[in-house]
């Protein structure tokens, strides 16, 4: 059995992992650099706090091997667990919290629903009238996505994948109606699976097959910043719902601040979208975050930043399916595909080996579900 993974992001490393770990041989194509597409860009934040119970699920079979990754793949990808801090504005929001605190918790999430002034304590720098209530898990936390596709990766070439990179794949061959192989910069690659873990380029891959994915690219932007009053290393990852603002930690005394402004968000170019940091949207996030901190008071400093792409659905779940006979789709994670590579690995080659995925409410992933637009929508997402 030969699987082609089409990118090398860390759905895609993660993916090789997961099917050279079932004894299928490999071959992972990347055009540029493993891990240098939207996962060199994002914050690394792991959590267990969806407002959707198949999201809930995602992130608790990915948790154990967040914990457990240095003995797994002898890496140490900096886990720092300080946990999520939710916060929530109005009480529309707050209600959506409880509603979802009951969920987390039914699937055994040991998440807390919290005053701002006991959110407080846990962010001292914190505003708290800003706000009506929080959620926090101390088990959730932010790691190092860079040393995660490193760890992925040597580990899926010890069980004999190949990870090639500088090839891009062009198109798909199709014969009799099932794909059977791809077209790359440097010739046919036959295989009997292909799986599409292009993240945000996902959508392109797949049109040959004479299917589209609503996989829209959308532009994120994080800034790394010097807080004027210092910052403790240990606070949890603090997102505002209501304003589309987060913050954490950076080693000492610098912090990344992220969120956008939801008024504007058109979909992008993402072979020609800018990746450099836009100073007035940087200084509208830092505006954002010291609104409701006093971190960011005094003599803050942007250092630098970058932006990278989110891969949205339009419900904000990925796609995890067989999408036409001998391919797969594993894309579309929005803002959350790097703390749920583990899983979604492990499901997609469960879908192509044994036909289903064994973690509850994944055949709910599938594309077909766009038909409906009464599904879920994941809420939280910043
Ligand atoms: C600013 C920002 C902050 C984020 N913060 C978080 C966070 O805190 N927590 C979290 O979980 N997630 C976060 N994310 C989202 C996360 O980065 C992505 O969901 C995740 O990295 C997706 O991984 P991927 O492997 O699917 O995609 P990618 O990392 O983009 O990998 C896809 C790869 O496919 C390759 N490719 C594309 N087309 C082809 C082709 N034709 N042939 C060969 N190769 C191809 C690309 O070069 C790319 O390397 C954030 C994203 C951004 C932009």
């Amino acid at each position: 059995m030969h699987a082609v993974v089409i990118g090398g992001g860390i759905v895609g490393v993660a993916t090789a992992h997961a099917l050279a770990e079932r004894e299928v041989a490999v071959t992972l194509l990347e055009r540029d650099a493993l891990g240098t597409g939207s996962t060199a860009r994002s914050a690394g934040g792991i959590r267990t706090q969806f407002s959707t119970p198949v999201n809930v699920r995602l992130s608790l079979a990915s948790l154990p091997v967040w914990e457990t990754f240095e003995e797994r793949f002898d890496v140490d990808i900096g886990f720092h667990q300080h946990g999520y801090l939710f916060l929530a504005r109005t009480d529309a929001t707050a209600a959506r919290f409880e509603e979802a605190v009951g969920m987390q918790r039914g699937l055994g999430v040991d998440v807390e629903l919290l005053s701002p002034a006991e959110a407080a304590a846990i962010c001292p720098g914190l505003r708290a009238d800003r706000f009506v209530a929080a959620t926090y898990n101390p088990r959730d936390g932010y790691a190092d996505p860079n040393l995660a596709v490193q760890g992925f990766a040597a580990a899926a070439r010890e069980r004999g994948a190949e990870l090639r990179t500088g090839v891009a794949v062009r198109d798909l061959h199709l014969e009799g109606g099932r794909i059977v192989g791809v077209e790359t910069t440097e010739g046919r690659i036959d295989a009997d699976m292909v799986i599409n873990a292009a993240g945000a380029w996902a959508g392109h891959v797949v049109d040959p097959a004479g299917r589209s994915l609503p996989i829209a690219p959308r532009r994120r932007q994080i800034a790394v910043v010097k807080p004027g009053r210092g910052i403790p290393a240990d606070l949890p990852l603090t997102i505002d719902m209501d304003a589309g603002s987060y913050f954490r930690p950076e080693g000492e005394d610098t912090a990344l601040v992220g969120g956008h402004a939801a008024s504007e968000d058109p979909d992008v170019d993402p072979d020609a979208y800018p990746t450099s940091m836009n100073f007035e949207e940087a200084v509208g996030a830092l505006e954002r975050a010291a609104d409701y901190t006093t971190y960011f008071d005094g003599d803050t400093r942007l250092v630098r930043g970058w932006a990278g792409l989110y891969a949205v659905t339009p419900d904000r779940h990925p796609i995890i399916e067989e999408t036409a006979p001998g391919l797969y789709t594993v894309a579309g994670f929005s803002g959350h595909g790097f703390q749920h590579a583990p899983a979604a690995a492990r499901c997609i080659a469960e879908i192509a080996l044994d036909g289903e995925a064994a973690i509850e409410g994944v055949e709910s992933l599938s594309s077909d579900r766009f038909e409906d637009e009464d599904g879920p929508v994941e809420q939280n997402v910043a």
